[in-house]
């Protein structure tokens, strides 16, 4: 062409009859579309016809560079999409082949409002690349935060919901609140539901919330991908002068990997709080829980499970000859030949208190625990220990019986131990 003032609307709408890569049009209340134009990436990519929510799905609903779709629970967000009032333009990634390529988008509504007509351009990646690598960066800083929208309690609307891991845009639903909770309350962890419920509830929200507050908490939720991860859900009432006005913004954080740290470092805490440093068995006070936890564990299944109290014999005469650092060299020897003596089997070993220890025997009856304890007795008789050579120890015995607590159950173990120690020392007593 010579000059472009020969240029007429013919051969305009020739270059972009040439250039444009499809021509859907979708009707959103009837699910359905209609593709007019299809061509290059597009040819195989979509169907003749089908339904709205499909195309959406396939446009939107995918992890920005994969092709790989979002979990169920989150399509309910897809009837919104593409609902807007006038014309629009937008930019998608698209995967063809398993390669996400920009898309140009515009949208023309026609007719009724909810009849529309797609125009779809690939972009070749020159014409896009400067705008994805902003994008990149714009998505690592917003990456923590999974999705957001305000909401109004009192009209009990939603709006501007954000979800950042498919796009950067917001959807325009018209959800109400109170259907979105019911809606949200799938994707939390079944044990975490009633607290959800509880902290999303508008009576407690308006309760509990002064202008201008912000209070969140966290619970395990399904992802994008329908995995459980933890999040930080926030709920931050807008700054108002009237009463009346119940207005919030609410955000979920990703805090998975931060959380899963906490928590196996609060695991190695509580860990370190059951144990006694100087012998690593359990302490008093977790062998006194295990002690309880037997007799309920007794109840439900029925099982046996037997228990002993073991107490060195003479042992202030270890220190008195010796000195401390023997005598406490001594119990971890000790603690480590009933630990491995137990080792295998269903056993919990703790210190009671000083030279005394308690075992709570999983899967043993009465007749066991007199076994196991008279062979435990000769093994500690047996033993050859630095410095001193010998020592000996008393045991005592007895069965967790039906209508057992705890405190009955110690009250029969120590008794035993005590009689084992009347009868002479170095033998095992059991009662009843
Ligand atoms: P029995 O045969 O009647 O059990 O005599 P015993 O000497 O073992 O009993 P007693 O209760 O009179 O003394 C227990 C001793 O254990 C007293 C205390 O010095 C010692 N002991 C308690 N805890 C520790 C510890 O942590 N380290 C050391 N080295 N000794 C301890
Ligand atoms: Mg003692
Ligand atoms: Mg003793």
């Amino acid at each position: 062409m010579e000059n472009i003032k020969d240029f007429t609307l013919e051969n305009a709408l020739d270059q972009f009859n040439k250039n444009v890569d499809a021509i859907i049009v979708v009707n959103i209340d009837e699910n359905s579309y209609h593709a007019v134009l299809k061509r290059g990436y597009f040819t195989d990519y979509i169907e003749d016809d089908g339904s709205y929510q499909d195309l959406m799905r396939k446009f939107w609903f995918h992890f920005n560079n994969t092709g790989n779709e979002i979990t169920e629970d989150y399509r309910v967000f897809i009837p919104a999409l593409g609902k807007v009032a006038g014309k629009v333009s937008k930019r998608l990634k698209v995967m063809f082949n398993d390669e996400a390529r920009p898309v140009q988008l515009t949208i023309y509504p026609f007719g009724d409002n909810s009849s529309y007509i797609f125009f779809l351009d690939v972009l070749d990646s020159s014409e896009s690349a400067e705008e994805f690598q902003t994008e990149a960066k714009v998505t690592t800083i917003q990456n923590t935060y999974l999705f957001s929208m305000y909401m109004d309690l009192v009209k009990d609307t939603t709006s501007s919901i954000s979800i950042t891991e498919i796009s950067d845009e917001t959807v325009n639903t018209q959800l109400k609140y109170s259907d979105w909770r019911m809606m949200i309350v799938n994707m939390i962890w079944p044990e975490d539901q009633p607290m959800f419920l509880e902290r999303t509830d508008p009576m407690y929200l308006k309760s509990n919330f002064l202008p201008g507050h912000t209070s969140s908490f966290d619970c395990l939720m399904m992802n994008l991908e329908g995995k459980y991860i933890w999040v930080k859900l926030t709920f931050s009432r807008a700054e108002t002068n009237n009463d009346e006005d119940y207005r919030f913004v609410f955000m979920v954080q990703d805090i998975h990997e931060n959380t899963v740290e906490l928590m196996s470092t609060l695991k190695k805490y509580e860990e370190m709080a059951s144990m006694d440093p100087l012998t690593n068995v359990f302490n008093h006070g977790r062998i006194e829980t295990e002690l309880s936890n037997a007799v309920d564990a007794k109840k439900k299944s029925g099982e046996p499970v037997a228990v002993m109290m073991l107490d060195i014999d003479h042992f202030k005469q270890v220190n008195d000859n010796y000195g401390h650092s023997v005598g406490d060299m001594t119990l971890k020897r000790f603690c480590q030949l009933v630990t491995d003596f137990f080792k295998g089997s269903d056993t919990v070993v703790g210190r009671w208190g000083g030279e005394e220890f308690v075992a709570v025997c999983y899967d043993t009856d009465q007749y066991e625990i007199k076994e196991l304890a008279e062979h435990l007795r000769m093994k500690i008789a047996s033993e050859t220990f630095k410095a001193i050579e010998h020592i000996t120890c008393s045991i005592g015995v007895t069965e967790i019986l039906d209508g057992d607590e705890a405190t009955s159950v110690f009250v029969r173990m120590d008794k035993a131990l005590y009689n084992a120690k009347s009868a002479g020392r170095n033998c095992v007593k059991s009662l009843p």
